[in-house]
């Protein structure tokens, strides 16, 4: 309702010039202009329509009133016909008893029921003309038969009285009532007017047609001369002489006129005598104002006139035309703003369908979290590259960024700051990119960069290069406290290929190689890298089946004092015998573990084993320490507190003997459930060692958090003391950090005896490589410990050595 409401407003609006939006101002327009001649053209549709029923009504109420008036004017003419027959019969009558007395003429008259048959009439009578000379014999006649009442004292008198020279007197009458009867002495040619016409009427042969004034109404008295023979005579003097006298009557006109408008009470009418010298006028009816009037004939001299009210043609004065003229203006009116509502309501849909359409489009094709180009709209992008870099011969680029150790922001900080950070890569690679290139969102923390080669001014090496550069600037978040670090790796696939599929394919490629040498890098893809995958995805299918196969085996590294040069213990390091490949390293396979998830449950047979073996060297008196290699996939493990003290309950190594090391990347994603893990494992009694020491590239703040006992410097600073001056100077500051915090700390990857001497020198606790030993299976190990000598036999016996407790 309210919707209907808004758009009649806005019909209104579009009438009188004001439209809601620029763009819809057109459509508003043009519909309006169509609704309004719509209605105009309605409007005089409707008038002429109306007009058509007004006249068409008119014609009809014209039809009506002329056939009513003409069954009024039969009516009316059947009745005078009734009287002059009445008349005509009288008239017989008198020309046929001449002298007939009053006695006989009521008789002739009650005979045809006069009174009965004609209720209009009032009386009728037989009046001849008496000489003065004449009356005396007439009035002694009259008083013993009188036609009419005698005066109060019985005499017959004259009236009115006078003497004159003849008097016109009745000699028969009757009447409807003693009231309405004449004075038996009335002398009619003394009545004025009527008198005057009756005398006429002797002379012109024809009936006197006169209103007389009676007591209630006016009558109209007729008077029809009668000649002997019952003929009227040429001429006047033969009709004068063949006068016998009158036949005479008196009726009341509105009982005939009320008769003839019975079924017309619509209709006024006037019925006018003219003949001769009478002239007369009855009306009955009161005719409505503006009426119409139709006169007829009736002859005789009678007319009649008919009143009437007649539907006027007018389309303003007629009511149905009116009617029909409204109804259809405002059914226009009403199509116009049902069309004006409808169109702009379906062209408003329209635009809606329109704009919903082409957002469901760009949420089709575009990332709904960073807003760029999504995996659908790249592989489009990519054809698209692949296309012209054919036809212009040019080199496009697909470069595949992806973050590093992205899961541990969401691990840490919650899916939101996850979620922020993306927002905040996205907009920064992109403001780092020209707008040639395009920058799009594969999923999660993938995304893909596309380098023309059209536009390829600078080699997607350098592309790379910058990406890596501006990633290594923290990201500030709001609501979150510290600036993040985030690095990312790159893979870089260029020039043609078959499909989409496959540049990105190799980009991906090149990636996997990128993370497998490092992560924060990029590399670009050959050939042999597809290999290596290949190689992978084998590895990854085998490893399924090794744990059950029985294909692990530990290799234990010596590890030594560096003060008195003697094996403290040794570190557990995991090799795969595969069937077909022999010996594959760690670093070949646990990657594969960890991202299989697998390595939980390969780690919790590491800890089994290698503690069970040193309980048992400890049984044989080499109270060693042990050090176990945990990863960042099992520290997630809540279970590995349990691992590691059932490990210990079983085999019966005291935990004071059992080092776990973490690296110091997965100390740095400084989780809570890290935290409170490592807590509980060092509850335990078991130290905590933080492998590859320095290769981290963020604070050392988790080491105030973190329970650590042991710092083991990487061998990459190891390594580079001959070389780098630098590295000498970081490695005296590492040992000292160290000492401050009251660890001990361990060189990883000792070589050649300059390493040691030099390590030694810093106060390096202890040392770990070739130079010491190399990682040997237990059963060699066993063999070296079991001379039980000062010096122990190393793999790498470039040095002299002894082992801790000795060996029994
Ligand atoms: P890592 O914990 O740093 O282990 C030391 C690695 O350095 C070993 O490689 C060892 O053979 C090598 N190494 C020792 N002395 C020298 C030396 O003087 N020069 C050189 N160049 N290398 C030396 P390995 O056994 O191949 O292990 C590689 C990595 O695999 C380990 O690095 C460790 O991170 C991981 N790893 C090995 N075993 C396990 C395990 O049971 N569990 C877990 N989670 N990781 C393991
Ligand atoms: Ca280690
Ligand atoms: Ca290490």
């Amino acid at each position: 309702m309210t919707e209907i409401a808004r758009r009649v407003r806005q019909f209104v609006q579009a009438l009188v010039g004001k439209s809601a939006t620029g763009q819809g101002l057109g459509r508003h327009r043009m519909w309006m202009v169509v609704a309004v001649v719509i209605f105009v053209g309605g409007t005089v549709g409707s008038a002429f329509a109306g007009l058509a029923v007004a006249r068409n009504g008119s014609q009809k109420s014209h039809d009506a009133f002329a056939s009513s008036s003409s069954e009024v004017a039969s009516t009316l003419q059947l009745s005078i016909q009734h009287e002059r027959d009445l008349i005509v019969s009288a008239s017989g009558f008198v020309a046929g008893n001449p002298t007939a007395s009053n006695a006989q003429f009521i008789q002739w008259a009650n005979s045809v029921d006069a009174l009965g048959r004609y209720p209009e009439l009032v009386g009728m009578g037989h009046s001849v003309i008496v000489p003065a000379a004449a009356l005396p014999a007439f009035a002694a006649q009259a008083v013993t038969d009188p036609a009419g009442p005698l005066a109060a004292n019985g005499t017959f008198e004259v009236v009115p009285a006078g003497n004159r020279p003849f008097y016109c007197l009745s000699v028969g009458a009757i009447s409807k009532s003693v009231q309405t009867a004449f004075p038996a002495g009335t002398d009619f040619c003394a009545t004025g007017p009527s008198g005057v016409a009756a005398l006429d009427s002797r002379d012109t042969g024809i009936g006197a047609y006169l209103p007389i004034a009676a007591a209630k109404a006016t009558l109209l008295s007729i008077k029809v001369p009668v000649y002997r023979g019952g003929i009227v005579p040429t001429t006047i003097a033969l009709r004068r002489a063949a006068f016998i006298g009158w036949v005479g009557m008196a009726v009341v006109p509105e009982v005939i006129l009320a008769r003839a408008l019975v079924s017309h009470p619509e209709i006024a009418l006037t019925l006018h005598y003219d003949a001769g010298t009478s002239n007369v006028v009855f009306r009955s009816g009161h005719a409505p104002r503006g009426s119409q009037s139709l006169a007829t004939n009736l002859h005789n001299g009678w007319t009649v006139t008919t009143f009437g009210a007649v539907t006027n043609g007018g389309l303003l004065q007629n009511g149905n035309g009116l009617g029909v003229l409204l109804a259809g203006t405002l059914l226009s009116l009403l199509l116009g703003i049902l069309l004006f509502v409808l169109a702009t309501g379906r062209a408003r849909a329209f635009r809606v369908i329109c704009r919903q359409t082409a957002e469901l489009r760009h949420q089709a094709l575009h990332d709904g979290l960073t807003g760029l180009p999504n995996r659908a709209l790249i592989m489009d992008r990519i054809e698209q590259l692949l296309a012209r870099s054919s036809r212009q011969g040019t080199t496009g680029a697909a470069l595949y960024v992806d973050l590093d150790e992205f899961k541990n922001v969401n691990d840490s900080l919650g899916h939101a700051v996850g979620d922020r950070l993306l927002v905040a890569v996205a907009a920064r690679l992109q403001s780092t990119l020209r707008d040639a290139d395009t920058i799009g969102r594969m999923g999660g923390d993938e995304f893909v960069v596309l380098i023309d080669g059209g536009s390829l001014q600078v080699a997607p090496e350098m592309v790379a290069d910058r990406l890596l550069e501006v990633m290594h600037q923290p990201f500030e978040l709001a609501g979150v406290a510290m600036p993040l670090t985030v690095n990312a790796s790159i893979g870089i696939a260029m020039g043609d290929r078959k499909s989409p599929g496959d540049l990105l394919r190799d980009a991906d490629v090149a990636l996997y190689q990128a993370k497998a040498a490092g992560k924060n890098r990029y590399e670009v893809f050959h050939a042999e890298m597809q290999t290596e995958i290949q190689n992978r995805i084998e590895l990854e299918f085998d490893l399924r089946s090794a744990l059950e196969g029985e294909q692990f085996h530990l290799v234990y590294q010596p590890i030594f004092n560096l003060d008195d040069l003697t094996m403290v213990g040794v570190e557990a390091l995991l090799r795969w015998d595969h069937p077909c490949r022999g010996i594959v390293g760690p670093d070949e396979f646990i990657p594969i573990l960890e991202q299989t998830g697998q390595i939980r449950e390969v780690g919790r047979w590491v800890l089994d084993q290698a503690c069970a073996q040193m309980a048992d060297w400890h049984s044989r008196g080499n109270l060693m320490e042990l050090s176990v290699n945990v990863s960042v996939r099992q520290l997630d493990d809540e279970f590995i507190v349990d691992h590691i003290s059932e490990a210990l309950r079983m085999s019966g190594l005291p935990a004071t003997h059992l080092v776990i090391e973490v690296t110091e990347t997965a100390l740095m994603r400084n989780t809570d459930a890290t935290t409170k893990r490592l807590h509980a494992i060092k509850g335990l009694g078991v130290r905590i060692a933080v492998d590859d020491f320095g290769t981290g590239y963020s604070s050392l703040a988790y080491l105030q958090r973190f329970p650590v006992d042991r710092l083991k410097i990487d061998k990459s600073f190891t390594n580079a003391i001959t070389s780098s001056p630098e590295s000498k100077v970081l490695i005296g500051t590492l040992v000292q950090l160290g000492r401050d915090l009251g660890l001990t700390t361990l060189a990883e990857g000792v070589e050649t005896p300059d390493q040691m001497v030099f390590l030694r020198g810093e106060h390096v606790n202890e040392a770990q490589g070739f130079l010491f030993g190399r990682p040997v299976d237990a059963q060699t190990l066993e063999t070296a410990l079991r001379p039980c000598l000062p010096k122990a036999e190393s793999t790498d016996p470039t040095v002299d050595v002894t082992i801790a407790g000795g060996v029994r």
